[in-house]
């Protein structure tokens, strides 16, 4: 049951072996006895959850279903979800009851999807271990004594505990991607623009993107099919018809270019972890791949970069959270301006202060074109390293994180070491790309995440190399002890 994917369970419901109704029981037991101990959710509404079940099962026996109705999905705490708490992960959102559903969630409710609860995840998305977060860290479970990853490290537990068959996430630099490979299942970063970001709490707008978490690549394709559409409340969104991206999973990869970038494999991989993507590189060319050995020149600077655009854009965006709108608001102040200064003091966390504080720096009148004019310079640098690349190969693999999980607290008072997580996922956000992070292998009972990074729009191709690899090896269908 726990291993069966989104298409199987689909079936069942089709045949009524079971209802949704009671597939979301199921899970709701799950999450009741092991949420306690991993704290991958932050709110839970049986209730919802159950009468959104019943109004799939009446779908499914009207004939009007497809293939997400019925199917619970955990939904990252950072989509607005009407009548549920969005809280982002942050004290200033702690009561905050959304009014309106993100374009996701309205995507996910249209297609009768279930919404499962609404997960963990670092302090308005900030962080790479889940341990920023207002509601307290949550456990990787292969190890609850390790990090899950972040910032979408509630809906990443949620996956490898199997609390839910599948869950969004969002990637500004790697959160989808490193939780993935932290806890050892399938995660994709679509193309900037390709996910509506209405109605998903902003955190740096030219990067933040929305994607599917899930145990493999055929469910991310068939998530992917509902999230992804133009949407005019949200001017990046991209215009392009939409497609199936479930459809070309089986096309044969026979003669596929793998682009191996020279830089993602130097100082900072573990070695271990090096050795798991090679042998997984290995079994690409018994399936015919041709590997091509290429360069990022610029990589070593994308983290830099990132860390100068990244608080630019969450400076401006944070703004909002001032005690006046909405959110928290401190009990007692002497005039408007103590209020603002109090609220926003009690408000955020540490980590989103020194994001906001960075930002304010780097944008601000003398500083400007020392940092951040020439941060977006060499983020144009960084986007070029991909169309020479992509010239030689159809797609770029590597690790998704240089190490395994690692122990809670470890990097928690060193944010450089902590920013060191995204180092081969960042690029990719800089330059607009969309990349997956499909599980590769194990070293020491702890999951390896393989990156693949594609072209603009390559999701399906993507998703294809990433089904043929799950064709041919199981790493994706094991499971953390304790929680099969
Ligand atoms: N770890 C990175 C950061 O802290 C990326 C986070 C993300 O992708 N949301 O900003």
């Amino acid at each position: 049951m726990l291993n069966l994917s989104i298409q199987s369970l689909s079936s069942h419901l089709e045949k009524k072996t079971f209802s949704s109704v009671e597939l979301t029981q199921f899970y709701l037991e799950r999450i009741k006895q092991y949420n306690p101990s991993l704290n991958a959710f932050i709110s839970i509404d049986e209730a919802k959850s159950l009468s959104m079940a019943a109004n799939a099962d009446e779908l499914i026996t009207k004939g009007q279903k497809s293939a997400l109705t019925g199917i619970p999905v955990a939904q990252k705490d950072i989509f607005c979800s009407q009548g549920w708490p969005t809280t982002c992960g942050s004290k200033m959102l702690k009561n905050f009851i959304a009014p309106y559903d993100a374009m996701v969630i309205e995507k996910f409710n249209e297609v009768g999807a279930v919404n499962i609860g609404k997960t963990n995840m670092d302090e308005f998305a900030m962080g790479s271990s889940n341990e920023t977060s207002y509601f307290g860290p949550v456990k990787n479970p292969w190890d609850l004594d390790l990090v899950p990853g972040g910032s979408s490290g509630g809906s990443a537990s949620a996956i490898a505990a199997r609390l839910a068959p599948a869950a969004t996430g969002t990637d500004t630099g790697g959160s989808i991607r490193q939780p993935a490979s932290l806890c050892g299942f399938t995660g994709l970063k679509p193309t900037y623009g390709l996910v509506s970001r209405y109605g998903m709490i902003a955190f740096a707008s030219s990067l933040d993107q929305a994607g599917p978490m899930a145990i493999s690549a055929e469910d991310c394709a068939l998530l992917m099919n509902v999230m992804s559409g133009h949407d005019k409340r949200d001017s990046t969104s991209i215009q392009r018809d939409k497609e199936n991206y479930a459809s070309k999973l089986n096309s044969p990869i026979k003669g596929l270019k793998i682009g191996i970038p020279r830089e993602f494999f130097g100082e900072g991989l573990d070695s271990s972890v090096h050795n798991v993507i090679d042998s997984a590189i290995d079994e690409y060319k018994k399936l015919g791949a041709e590997i091509i050995e290429i360069s990022l020149p610029n990589n070593h600077l994308a983290i830099p970069v990132y860390y100068v655009i990244a608080p630019a854009e969450a400076s401006s965006n944070l703004s909002r959270y001032d005690g006046v709108r909405y959110g928290y608001r401190t009990k007692e102040y002497d005039d408007l301006m103590d209020m603002y200064f109090k609220t926003r003091q009690e408000g955020f966390g540490e980590e989103v202060k020194r994001r906001i504080l960075i930002g304010t720096y780097v944008l601000s009148a003398g500083y400007y074109d020392a940092y951040y004019l020439k941060a977006q310079k060499i983020r144009r640098l960084i986007s070029e390293d991909f169309t020479s690349a992509f010239k030689k190969c159809d797609v770029i693999m590597g690790p998704s994180a240089p190490s395994v999980a690692f122990n809670a607290g470890e990097k928690k008072e060193d944010p450089l070491a902590m920013y060191m997580q995204d180092i081969y996922t960042i690029s990719t956000n800089l330059a607009g790309l969309p990349a997956m992070s499909i599980p590769a292998g194990f070293v020491s009972n702890l999951p390896v995440g393989l990156q693949l990074i594609g072209n603009h729009f390559s999701e399906a191709k993507l998703l294809n190399i990433a089904h043929s690899f799950q064709q041919n090896t199981d790493w994706h269908l094991e499971s953390a002890k304790g929680f099969e």
